[in-house]
């Protein structure tokens, strides 16, 4: 039996992303932008989109 198939569903989807502590904000702003809110990682100016559509962190998180 595959015990796998049975919490299918408990993981988030891919786009339900943690977004990153102040410290780490914080670092990315001293480098001039920002990562997007995106499965890839993108890196963006600290107001902008990556490719995939995805705002910053910063925008998401409403600081900018
Ligand atoms: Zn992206």
């Amino acid at each position: 039996m595959n015990q796998n198939a049975t919490i299918e569903g408990q993981d988030g989807p891919r786009t339900a992303l943690c977004p990153p502590d102040l410290e780490t904000l914080i670092e990315w702003e001293a480098e001039g932008g920002c990562e997007a809110a995106c499965p890839e990682g993108c890196w963006v100016e600290a107001d902008g989109y990556c490719p995939h559509g995805k705002p910053s962190w910063l925008i998401v998180l409403g600081l900018i």
